[in-house]
């Protein structure tokens, strides 16, 4: 092991606002020896940016989406922020569809990749594998199930896999009767038990569409068959995740539920930082349970897994559908109990595309959006006409 670190690791944040990035600040804060920012890049949020900017004077600060101002052209300055020569690693957290063109372009420089944004190989996951095979890049997962998967599988042999086990904490409804899910509020929604996250990835957690998503991120990251990776509901968030090998052996990764770690594991690849978290305290955990995900009660995960079988752009309308659902629900225009409905909907309306581009994975991401739009917009029209 290395105790001397000649020169801090350059990172370029895409996302620097959100939760995912402000933590990414605290770590490089906490050890200026080890990172220090290149480049930050923020989604529209000029005011939060600035004050992002202000702590990192030595970082260049961009905006995508600035007011008044030409997106593609803030689009062509992201992707050669990205690609700099003087970048060491992009670090990937801008919120849903906006990360995917900057970390196709980190890629297409041969740029190492944290990824937070699962979205990206969601959509893309085939595009995104084929960059790396030409350019040799790597992605690091920043996710906590797939850093807990990535770690399980440090110095083992691919071949002995014979399945991922990836947890969930089942969300804030896990317990809650089924009958009433029509009638969940935007804020049961946000209230996750386990972990502090921003809004979408919240009500992701709540339909379990989040673990849905994290099947199809783990087939990509891992290069496993979907058959051979199962999600298991574990309410503590303490198991983050597991791989099981052919011997029957099982190794799991277990920390306290905070993203401070998976984040630092990704940034400081191959060596960990001291002291990022306390270590669980098992013994006044007492337990650690596990259950059967619940199907009924949580219909996104096959829905994504039947997606993710499927291939070509059904990912990518998943997806699409769901952040538009949600957006729906979030803006008090849909029912908690809608979102895995109008997702299934648009996944049956999508054709699949003659070739995978990511012009077409663009185009169904576009129509899947306007599909879930008129669809909520005939549902409230009807529900208006019906006795309250
Ligand atoms: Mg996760």
């Amino acid at each position: 092991m290395r105790s001397s670190h000649p020169s801090p690791r350059r990172l370029a944040l895409l996302g620097a606002t959100g939760s995912i990035g402000r933590q990414v600040c605290d770590l490089v804060e906490q050890h200026p020896d080890r990172f220090t920012l290149h480049t930050l890049v923020a989604g529209s949020d000029a005011a939060a940016l600035n004050a992002v900017a202000r702590r990192h004077p030595e970082a260049h600060a961009l905006l995508a989406n600035a007011a008044g101002s030409d997106a593609s052209h803030a689009g062509r300055a992201i992707d050669e922020a990205v690609q700099d020569p003087e970048v060491d690693l992009v670090v990937v957290a801008a919120a849903g569809s906006a990360a995917l063109a900057p970390t196709l372009a980190a890629l297409d420089a041969g740029k190492d990749i944290a990824l937070a944004t699962k979205e990206v190989l969601v959509m893309a996951g085939e595009l995104v594998r084929e960059r790396m095979r030409r350019h040799g890049s790597q992605i690091f997962p920043i996710d906590s199930e797939h850093s807990a998967i990535w770690q399980c599988l440090w110095g083992e042999n691919h071949r002995a896999v014979r399945r991922l086990i990836v947890t969930g904490s089942g969300g804030p409804f896990l317990r809650r009767p089924l009958e009433t899910l029509e009638t969940v509020t935007i804020a049961e929604a946000l209230a996750h038990p386990r972990w502090k996250m921003g809004p979408k990835i919240t009500v992701d957690s709540a339909t379990m569409m989040n673990k849905g998503l994290e099947v199809i991120e783990a087939h990509f990251l891992f290069d496993v068959p979907y058959r051979a990776i199962d999600v298991i509901v574990h309410p503590q968030s303490v198991v983050h995740s597991m791989v099981e090998f052919v011997d029957g052996s099982i190794k799991a990764q277990l920390g306290v539920p905070d993203m401070h770690l998976p984040i630092a594991i990704a940034l400081s690849f191959p060596e960990r930082l001291a002291g990022v978290t306390p270590a669980p305290d098992l013994v006044a955990l007492g337990q650690l349970t596990f259950e059967a995900l619940d199907a009924v009660r949580y219909p996104a995960v096959a829905l994504a897994r039947e997606a993710g079988e499927r291939g070509g752009t059904a990912p990518a309308v998943l997806n699409a559908a769901n952040e538009e659902a949600v957006g729906l629900f979030l803006k008090g225009q849909r029912r908690f109990d809608d979102i895995v409905p109008s997702v299934r909907a648009a996944i049956e309306a999508s054709r699949p595309a003659e070739e995978l581009t990511l012009e077409a994975v663009i185009a169904a991401d576009q129509r899947a959006r306007a599909h879930v739009r008129a669809s909520a917009e005939g549902t409230n029209r009807v529900r208006s006409k019906l006795p309250a």
